[in-house]
């Protein structure tokens, strides 16, 4: 079976506006709508949509796993209703003051390397679209190529770095 090529997606400042810290309402899951279109044009291109995303908060006990799943689920239907399907959430559930040291959280590339072996994608020709430098180190650990942005910059200003 051919290999599949994937563009990941960091969540908040990406998908959805940055509000400084982790989102912890869904009220304040604010999806930004200016990357329907980017987004929708690298489907049709055939990359996979896949979003990866350090959810500590979680682990400090600010929001539940349940409060976490609405908002995914808020986001793949709003993306779903574009006809934009983002294939999978991962998130790192985890936080170093709480849990020590966990290989899923970025800059740790587990996350990324579950989805590489699961969708069987071919990482030298997909990418990792992030706001923090972890992002791009996560990916690069999983031999992807990290694309840095600005907190809710459109992904439109780097789509010719998607070749
Ligand atoms: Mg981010
Ligand atoms: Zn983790």
């Amino acid at each position: 079976m051919e290999k599949q090529k994937v563009v990941f997606l960091d969540r908040d400042g990406v998908l959805n506006k940055e509000m400084g810290d982790y989102v912890c309402r869904l009220e304040d899951f604010i999806i930004l709508e200016h990357n329907f279109e980017p987004l929708k044009k690298l489907q049709e291109r055939g990359f996979l949509l896949i979003v990866i995303t350090n959810q500590g908060g979680l682990a400090k006990g600010w929001y539940s796993e349940k409060t976490l799943g609405k908002m995914n689920k808020a986001l793949k239907d709003t993306y779903a209703e574009q006809g934009i399907e983002l294939i999978e959430v991962y998130y790192c559930n985890h936080h170093p003051e709480y849990n020590g040291k966990c290989l899923c959280r970025k800059p740790g590339s587990m996350m990324l390397e579950k989805a590489i072996g699961r969708f069987n994608i071919d990482a030298s020709k997909s990418y990792f679209i992030g706001d923090r430098e972890r992002d791009v180190l996560a990916g690069e650990a999983a031999g992807v190529k990290g694309i840095l942005i600005e907190s809710d910059q459109p992904i439109s200003d780097v789509m010719e770095q998607i070749t």
